[in-house]
């Protein structure tokens, strides 16, 4: 039987989060929050004599993306018009990039679950409008909310270089956060902010030609991605070994019966009649500006991965982790240069910090269920508080309490630890004679220990942590405990 290897391009879009729509005033508003059609100009309705604006501020977070995707920028931007029509789309037509887009020939790279890195090619990354919004409803009638039409909209589209329905989830995933760090778009898949779409097809192994490509629509989350993909990668095998032909064709996933059906035949780029838009002049972008737009961008995640990995000595996981959301990255980053300074004269290393945040810090904002930035624990707090845990003010199971109390009330740790009484006891003498109750009121435990149960060390570590309320410093008391044991053992 013949082998098949898939080959998978996607296309990305994503709605820039800027104040006002691409090509007029209109506001960007949430396209699911907000009443439907309050958000409208004449020139979203088509409006005869309405003219197209292009939004400055779309330009550069379209940029920003752009290159932070690797694409080489053409100075001269064309839009075009791609006509279709459709009820979403009054105008009759969707204002473009065609032939000349913003970028082309970026790249992107994804780890793989093997844990090696994949380059994909990204062959353009161009500016458009968003349509309105239908819905259909049960009664056979059909409601339009123009609120989204005129959205200032990215496509990003790769080559085909995708072997698999996890690196199209891997690739996607990547994007998106991107976005998110580039701070152009939430990333909210279920609000349709970013739709992805796969175009699909297989050829046999050692081909060099492309098999017929079907394309998938409306994916909204990235589990559908991986799925219907290899879905489809199947379908297409069963069709070919069986002697049919694939069809190109657009087709849509069904969640309940979790496979795909075909929607409509693939209409072919001359069907849209594209021309150059004849209401907007070339965009010119200049070379200056790019530059500004460039150094303007934030670092982004395998930069910050790679850095933390290389300075800080934390693990590959762990740094993936903190770099996971752009948030997260600037806190542990603030965190870290407060505990360099100068008026901090314990030296907290990135990793104590980093500890602190993936244990305990995450695990209290995921019971809380709240994000970094809602946090009223400041990146100086913990910072203070793992000094006093290194100064051995505190142990650190008390850290863990005045970190929970940091996190409920915002109140600064050695202020929780002066109210609380919480300082630990690091008094030889005073634990010295704690150990010694303890050991005089225990006879019993004490002969079994004497006896060779040493297990029974436990039982009195616990005990003296008790009379201490847990204040005790554990590593004096294992000491003192030792030294009062090794006595009774030799008398
Ligand atoms: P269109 O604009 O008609 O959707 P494009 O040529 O721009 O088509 O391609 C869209 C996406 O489909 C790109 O990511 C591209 O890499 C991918 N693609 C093109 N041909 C194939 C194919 N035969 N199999 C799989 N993917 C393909
Ligand atoms: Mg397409």
């Amino acid at each position: 039987m013949i082998e098949y290897e898939p080959v998978i391009g996607l296309e990305m879009h994503a709605e820039l989060m800027t104040e006002s729509k691409m090509f007029s005033k209109a506001k960007v508003v949430d396209s699911v929050e907000a009443v439907p059609n309050t958000a409208v100009s004449p020139l979203c309705l088509g409006m005869p004599g309405t003219l197209p604006v292009i939004n400055q501020k779309a330009v550069e977070y379209a940029l920003r993306v752009a290159l932070a995707l690797n694409c080489e920028i053409n100075h001269h931007n064309i839009f075009a018009r791609k006509n279709y029509f459709y009820p979403d789309l009054p105008k009759g037509y969707q204002i473009s990039q065609y032939e000349q887009p913003l970028g082309v020939n970026g790249w992107l790279d994804i780890e793989l679950e093997t844990g090696t890195t994949k380059r994909i090619g990204i062959r353009r990354v161009h500016m458009e409008e968003d349509t309105g919004k239908l819905t259909h409803q049960d009664d056979g009638t059909s409601l339009v909310d123009y609120n989204r039409a005129g959205v200032p909209l990215l496509e990003i589209v790769t080559e085909p270089e995708i072997r698999s329905g996890e690196e199209a989830r891997a690739y996607a995933m990547k994007v998106r956060q991107i976005l998110r760090y580039l701070g152009v778009n939430s990333g909210d898949m279920e609000k349709g902010v970013l739709r992805v779409e796969p175009n699909i097809s297989i050829r046999p192994v050692g081909s060099s030609e492309f098999g017929t490509r079907t394309e998938l629509k409306n994916l909204n989350s990235f589990r559908v991605l991986a799925d219907g993909t290899a879905y489809e990668i199947e379908r297409q095998t069963a069709v070919l070994q069986s002697g049919g032909q694939v069809i190109q064709e657009t087709r849509g996933w069904h969640e309940g019966r979790r496979e795909t059906f075909s929607q409509r035949t693939k209409e072919e780029a001359e069907d849209y009649r594209y021309f150059p838009e004849p209401d907007l002049p070339p965009l010119h972008l200049d070379a200056a500006w790019i530059e500004e737009v460039r150094a303007s961008l934030p670092e982004l995640p395998d930069a910050k991965i790679a850095r933390y990995i290389a300075e800080y000595e934390l693990s590959e996981y762990d740094s993936r982790v903190l770099a996971e959301e752009r948030a997260v990255g600037e806190w542990f980053d603030t965190a870290v240069s407060s505990g360099k300074s100068a008026a901090n004269k314990v030296a907290t290393t990135p990793k104590a910090i980093a500890n602190w945040m993936l244990n305990e810090l995450f695990r209290l904002m995921n019971e809380a269920k709240v994000n970094i930035d809602a946090i009223p624990v400041t990146p100086a707090a913990l910072v203070e508080l793992i000094g006093l845990v290194e100064k051995q003010t505190i142990n650190n199971n008390t850290a863990k309490d005045v970190l929970a109390e940091m996190f409920a009330s915002g109140t600064a740790p050695t202020q929780i630890v002066e109210a609380k009484g919480l300082a630990q006891i690091s008094d030889d003498a005073a634990l010295a004679a704690i150990i010694e109750q303890i050991l005089n009121d225990n006879p019993e435990q004490l002969t079994r220990y004497l006896g060779g149960q040493e297990k029974l060390r436990g039982f009195f570590v616990g005990q003296v942590m008790k009379a201490t309320s847990g204040k005790a410093n554990p590593k004096l008391v294992n000491q003192l405990l030792s030294r009062a044991l090794n006595e009774r053992k030799t008398t």
